[in-house]
Formats: C-alpha cells, sequence, structure tokens
C-alpha cells in the first residue's frame, strides 16, 4: 500500500449510514430506498456544471435540493421539474459534498443499463465532478476522486467503474473527452474500469 493508499483509508472513512466523515453534507430529498438485496456493484462518473460551463456557483446544490430559480438562468427553465441527485459532487478545488448517504438510491443515472442490467441507480454510487464535456479536469479533482473511490472500493463490493456516457450511450455524454480514464485508472488498486458503449450482456 503506498502512502496515499495509507492517506485515504485514514482520512476518508465511510459511517454504517454510509455518510463520508471528511464531506461536507448537504440533504438532497432525492433519493429513496435500494431495492432489498441490491449490492453496490457500480460506480459512475458523471460531470456537470450549473450554469454549463460556469463553475464555483450553487447552482448544481440548488438542484440536487429543488431550490433551483427557473428565472434565474436561460438554461434552467429546463431544470424546473427535474428531481435529481448524487452522493458525491467534486469542487474543481476538489472538495467533495455529498447529498446522499451511500446505502440509498440516489436518482443520478436516469434510464441506464450495465452488462444487461437496467436502472443503474438501484445498484450503484454516483459521483459528479464539476466540469464540462469540453474542460480538463483538475488536479485536485483527479486527487479527490481517487481518494473517494479508494474509501468507497473499502466499504462497497464495486465491480466496475464506468461514465454515464457508458451506461446511457446516446442520451448522455458526461463525463466527455476531457476525462483522462487512463490517469483515473493509473491510481487505482485494481483495474476496475469499464468502458462500454455497447452494454450488451456478456
Ligand atoms: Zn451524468
Amino acid at each position: 500500500m503506498n502512502e496515499s493508499s495509507v492517506f485515504s483509508y485514514f482520512f476518508m472513512p465511510i459511517d454504517a449510514n454510509g455518510l463520508l466523515d471528511t464531506a461536507q453534507f448537504i440533504f438532497s430529498p432525492n433519493h429513496d430506498e435500494r431495492p432489498e438485496g441490491s449490492a453496490i456493484s457500480l460506480l459512475v462518473i458523471h460531470s456537470i456544471s450549473l450554469p454549463p460551463d460556469e463553475f464555483g456557483g450553487n447552482g448544481v446544490i440548488e438542484l440536487f435540493t429543488n431550490q433551483i430559480d427557473p428565472d434565474a438562468h436561460p438554461y434552467y427553465q429546463n431544470l424546473r421539474d427535474l428531481r435529481v441527485s448524487a452522493h458525491f459532487f467534486i469542487r474543481r478545488d476538489g472538495a467533495v459534498i455529498q447529498f446522499v448517504p451511500c446505502l440509498k438510491r440516489a436518482w443520478h443515472a436516469g434510464a441506464s443499463c450495465w452488462q444487461g442490467k437496467e436502472r443503474c441507480n438501484d445498484f450503484s454510487i454516483g459521483i459528479e465532478l464539476e466540469g464540462s464535456d469540453d474542460t480538463p479536469f483538475t488536479d485536485a479533482q483527479y486527487s479527490a476522486l481517487l481518494s473517494l473511490t479508494r474509501c468507497i472500493c473499502d466499504h462497497y463490493p464495486i465491480e466496475h467503474i464506468a461514465g454515464h456516457a457508458d451506461i446511457a450511450p446516446g442520451r448522455k455524454t458526461d463525463p466527455g473527452s476531457c476525462f483522462d480514464w487512463d490517469r483515473y485508472g493509473s491510481g487505482l488498486p485494481r483495474n476496475l474500469i469499464r468502458r462500454s458503449t455497447s452494454n450488451t450482456p456478456t
């Protein structure tokens, strides 16, 4: 185990409810129970920014807490009745905000399918990176994402990591072409990343 693994193990613990001790927790009502017996086996990487391509504001927090003002930005009219969330949101500076405990079902994937199993929200944890398809992510975000991923893998039986575009091909493009999967994968203790757009059972 290298030094960064030790750091993540000791400093990013997840409690019995699935809350990360070191994250700021902001409650999102947009969650419910996972179906009984569904193991948490998939990690889904997303990117989001609100307004699109603008970073540092409170748009994503407002969206995930149903407090978005449709009149605050033209794009927000599209979000008026959306009820969505993710378990985690990683800011450009690497700060981690949690909205839903890992044991609960967050509403991040939408219509989705992974290796023949539909409704990926049932069996996945969703991590949103503050960003857009056309903007490279920051060093701080890769660092925080790696620590968070290692911690999640220590606590739950994660089998695969995929992008939102991989589980909802044709409908979603995030985390986009600027996300460096090789860099992410090289920091993981084992090869968990599966990029696929076929979604056929294997
Ligand atoms: Zn997404």
